[in-house]
Protein backbone atom coordinates (compact mmCIF):
# COMPACT_ATOMS: atom_id res chain seq x y z
CA UNK A 1 0.00 0.00 0.00
CA UNK A 2 1.41 3.81 -0.82
CA UNK A 3 -1.54 6.10 0.07
CA UNK A 4 -0.85 9.71 -0.41
CA UNK A 5 -2.11 12.32 1.62
CA UNK A 6 -2.21 15.54 -0.30
CA UNK A 7 -1.04 18.58 2.12
CA UNK A 8 -1.58 22.05 -0.05
CA UNK A 9 1.48 21.69 -2.43
CA UNK A 10 3.28 19.02 -0.26
CA UNK A 11 2.72 14.97 -0.61
CA UNK A 12 3.30 13.19 2.46
CA UNK A 13 3.03 9.14 2.13
CA UNK A 14 1.70 6.34 4.15
CA UNK A 15 3.88 3.21 2.80
CA UNK A 16 3.30 -0.58 3.59
CA UNK A 17 1.07 -2.95 4.63
CA UNK A 18 -1.71 -2.27 7.45
CA UNK A 19 -0.13 -2.53 11.09
CA UNK A 20 3.57 -2.29 9.64
CA UNK A 21 3.91 0.60 7.88
CA UNK A 22 5.82 4.13 7.60
CA UNK A 23 4.57 8.17 7.44
CA UNK A 24 7.10 9.21 4.91
CA UNK A 25 7.33 13.29 5.71
CA UNK A 26 4.34 15.36 7.66
CA UNK A 27 4.44 18.35 6.12
CA UNK A 28 3.24 21.24 8.39
CA UNK A 29 1.46 21.38 11.88
CA UNK A 30 -1.49 23.07 9.49
CA UNK A 31 -2.54 19.33 8.78
CA UNK A 32 -1.66 17.63 11.86
CA UNK A 33 -5.49 16.10 12.29
CA UNK A 34 -5.72 14.71 8.98
CA UNK A 35 -2.30 12.70 8.87
CA UNK A 36 -2.90 11.78 12.20
CA UNK A 37 -6.18 9.95 11.72
CA UNK A 38 -5.55 8.38 8.88
CA UNK A 39 -1.69 7.42 10.45
CA UNK A 40 -3.62 5.75 13.42
CA UNK A 41 -6.21 4.19 11.59
CA UNK A 42 -3.59 2.17 9.27
CA UNK A 43 -1.05 1.70 12.15
CA UNK A 44 2.08 3.83 11.39
CA UNK A 45 5.32 2.84 12.91
CA UNK A 46 7.75 4.86 12.24
CA UNK A 47 8.11 8.59 10.98
CA UNK A 48 10.65 8.96 7.95
CA UNK A 49 11.72 12.63 7.10
CA UNK A 50 13.28 12.78 2.95
CA UNK A 51 14.85 15.64 3.95
CA UNK A 52 14.53 18.44 6.70
CA UNK A 53 13.16 21.28 4.69
CA UNK A 54 10.33 23.16 6.64
CA UNK A 55 7.32 22.29 4.12
CA UNK A 56 8.57 18.41 4.64
CA UNK A 57 8.83 18.26 8.18
CA UNK A 58 6.97 21.22 10.37
CA UNK A 59 4.52 18.27 11.39
CA UNK A 60 6.70 15.66 13.07
CA UNK A 61 7.02 16.86 16.25
CA UNK A 62 3.78 16.95 16.87
CA UNK A 63 2.89 13.92 14.81
CA UNK A 64 5.87 11.79 16.59
CA UNK A 65 4.47 12.61 20.47
CA UNK A 66 0.57 11.99 19.34
CA UNK A 67 1.20 8.57 17.55
CA UNK A 68 4.00 7.49 19.81
CA UNK A 69 6.75 6.79 17.08
CA UNK A 70 10.30 6.90 16.18
CA UNK A 71 11.62 9.53 13.58
CA UNK A 72 14.01 8.52 11.19
CA UNK A 73 16.22 10.72 9.42
CA UNK A 74 19.91 11.33 7.88
CA UNK A 75 22.35 13.23 10.07
CA UNK A 76 23.44 15.29 7.24
CA UNK A 77 19.98 17.20 7.25
CA UNK A 78 20.41 17.91 10.94
CA UNK A 79 21.66 21.27 10.28
CA UNK A 80 18.66 22.65 8.70
CA UNK A 81 17.23 22.22 12.36
CA UNK A 82 19.08 24.73 13.55
CA UNK A 83 20.16 26.62 10.81
CA UNK A 84 18.22 27.16 7.31
CA UNK A 85 20.84 28.29 5.15
CA UNK A 86 23.03 25.44 6.34
CA UNK A 87 23.20 24.51 2.48
CA UNK A 88 22.30 27.17 -0.30
CA UNK A 89 20.43 25.83 -2.67
CA UNK A 90 20.43 26.43 -6.33
CA UNK A 91 18.47 25.94 -9.51
CA UNK A 92 19.19 25.86 -13.21
CA UNK A 93 15.80 26.47 -14.70
CA UNK A 94 13.53 29.34 -14.60
CA UNK A 95 10.20 27.27 -13.10
CA UNK A 96 13.24 26.22 -10.21
CA UNK A 97 14.25 29.37 -9.82
CA UNK A 98 10.61 30.57 -9.77
CA UNK A 99 10.01 27.70 -7.06
CA UNK A 100 13.08 28.64 -4.93
CA UNK A 101 12.25 32.37 -4.80
CA UNK A 102 8.68 31.54 -3.95
CA UNK A 103 9.44 29.10 -0.93
CA UNK A 104 12.71 31.37 0.46
CA UNK A 105 10.13 32.74 3.60
CA UNK A 106 8.72 29.23 4.05
CA UNK A 107 12.23 28.00 4.17
CA UNK A 108 13.63 30.20 6.43
CA UNK A 109 10.77 29.18 9.26
CA UNK A 110 11.86 27.83 12.53
CA UNK A 111 11.20 24.33 12.37
CA UNK A 112 9.57 22.93 15.50
CA UNK A 113 11.99 20.85 17.36
CA UNK A 114 11.81 17.12 17.40
CA UNK A 115 14.85 14.59 18.09
CA UNK A 116 14.88 11.19 15.73
CA UNK A 117 16.14 8.58 17.18
CA UNK A 118 16.74 6.41 14.01
CA UNK A 119 19.31 7.59 11.55
CA UNK A 120 18.81 6.60 7.80
CA UNK A 121 21.43 5.19 5.42
CA UNK A 122 21.22 3.20 2.38
CA UNK A 123 19.44 0.32 2.05
CA UNK A 124 18.45 0.28 5.95
CA UNK A 125 15.65 -2.25 6.60
CA UNK A 126 12.68 -0.94 8.29
CA UNK A 127 11.09 -3.71 9.43
CA UNK A 128 13.77 -3.61 12.56
CA UNK A 129 11.25 -0.45 13.09
CA UNK A 130 8.31 -2.16 12.48
CA UNK A 131 7.48 -0.81 8.84
CA UNK A 132 7.57 -2.14 5.91
CA UNK A 133 10.21 -1.17 2.55
CA UNK A 134 13.83 -0.09 3.23
CA UNK A 135 15.29 3.67 2.82
CA UNK A 136 17.12 4.53 -0.47
CA UNK A 137 20.06 7.10 -0.58
CA UNK A 138 19.05 10.36 -2.76
CA UNK A 139 21.01 13.52 -1.64
CA UNK A 140 21.72 16.18 -4.24
CA UNK A 141 18.67 17.81 -3.01
CA UNK A 142 19.91 18.12 0.46
CA UNK A 143 22.75 16.56 1.67
CA UNK A 144 21.10 13.96 3.44
CA UNK A 145 17.69 13.54 1.13
CA UNK A 146 16.31 10.05 1.44
CA UNK A 147 13.73 7.94 -0.18
CA UNK A 148 11.98 4.74 1.16
CA UNK A 149 11.37 1.64 -1.73
CA UNK A 150 8.61 -0.31 -0.95
CA UNK A 151 7.32 -3.08 -3.94
CA UNK A 152 7.66 -1.36 -6.87
CA UNK A 153 7.19 1.82 -5.58
CA UNK A 154 9.49 4.77 -4.62
CA UNK A 155 8.60 7.57 -2.16
CA UNK A 156 11.23 9.97 -3.66
CA UNK A 157 10.71 12.92 -1.63
CA UNK A 158 12.36 16.03 -3.21
CA UNK A 159 14.99 14.46 -5.67
CA UNK A 160 12.12 13.74 -8.05
CA UNK A 161 9.58 17.16 -9.08
CA UNK A 162 6.01 16.63 -11.10
CA UNK A 163 4.86 19.83 -10.90
CA UNK A 164 4.43 20.65 -14.40
CA UNK A 165 6.54 17.58 -15.77
CA UNK A 166 8.30 14.68 -14.39
CA UNK A 167 12.52 15.54 -13.62
CA UNK A 168 14.98 15.45 -11.29
CA UNK A 169 14.98 17.79 -7.96
CA UNK A 170 14.46 21.59 -9.30
CA UNK A 171 16.44 23.20 -6.72
CA UNK A 172 19.57 21.50 -5.30
CA UNK A 173 22.97 22.13 -3.28
CA UNK A 174 24.92 19.75 -5.73
CA UNK A 175 23.24 19.48 -9.09
CA UNK A 176 25.92 16.39 -9.65
CA UNK A 177 24.80 14.52 -6.54
CA UNK A 178 21.27 15.46 -7.68
CA UNK A 179 21.49 14.26 -11.23
CA UNK A 180 23.16 11.16 -9.89
CA UNK A 181 20.56 10.27 -7.36
CA UNK A 182 18.16 10.87 -10.77
CA UNK A 183 19.78 8.22 -12.73
CA UNK A 184 19.85 5.68 -10.16
CA UNK A 185 16.37 5.95 -9.48
CA UNK A 186 15.64 5.99 -13.49
CA UNK A 187 17.86 3.12 -13.79
CA UNK A 188 17.01 1.27 -11.25
CA UNK A 189 14.51 -1.76 -13.18
CA UNK A 190 12.47 -2.31 -9.69
CA UNK A 191 10.65 0.71 -9.29
CA UNK A 192 7.59 0.88 -11.32
CA UNK A 193 6.29 4.41 -9.94
CA UNK A 194 7.54 7.41 -8.05
CA UNK A 195 5.56 9.14 -5.56
CA UNK A 196 7.26 12.96 -5.31
CA UNK A 197 6.72 15.38 -2.46
CA UNK A 198 5.44 17.72 -5.05
CA UNK A 199 2.53 16.77 -7.76
CA UNK A 200 1.34 13.25 -9.20
CA UNK A 201 2.93 10.06 -8.40
CA UNK A 202 4.89 8.98 -12.05
CA UNK A 203 4.80 5.86 -13.73
CA UNK A 204 8.08 4.87 -15.14
CA UNK A 205 7.40 2.78 -18.71
CA UNK A 206 10.29 0.59 -19.16
CA UNK A 207 9.44 -0.37 -23.07
CA UNK A 208 10.77 3.07 -24.05
CA UNK A 209 14.86 3.23 -24.67
CA UNK A 210 14.99 6.17 -22.44
CA UNK A 211 12.46 4.92 -19.66
CA UNK A 212 10.39 8.73 -20.11
CA UNK A 213 8.04 8.87 -16.56
CA UNK A 214 4.52 9.48 -17.57
CA UNK A 215 1.79 10.84 -15.02
CA UNK A 216 -0.52 7.79 -13.79
CA UNK A 217 -3.90 8.57 -14.14
CA UNK A 218 -5.95 5.31 -11.72
CA UNK A 219 -4.30 6.70 -8.52
CA UNK A 220 -6.51 7.09 -5.15
CA UNK A 221 -5.03 9.85 -2.86
CA UNK A 222 -6.61 11.01 0.50
CA UNK A 223 -7.71 14.13 -0.26
ZN1 LIG B 1 12.86 20.30 -0.28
Amino acid sequence: MVERIVCGNVNCYIVGKRGSCSLVDTATEKYFDRICRRASELGVKLIVLTHCHYDHVAGAARLADALKVPIAVNSADIPFLFNYEYVRMEADTFTGRAMLWMSRRNIKRRIPAFSPSVELCDKLDLTAFGAEGEAYALPGHTPGSMGVYYDGALIAGDAVSNIFTACRAKSYYDKEAADASYRRITEDERITTIYPGHGRPIYVKRDRPAMIPVNKSDEKAYL
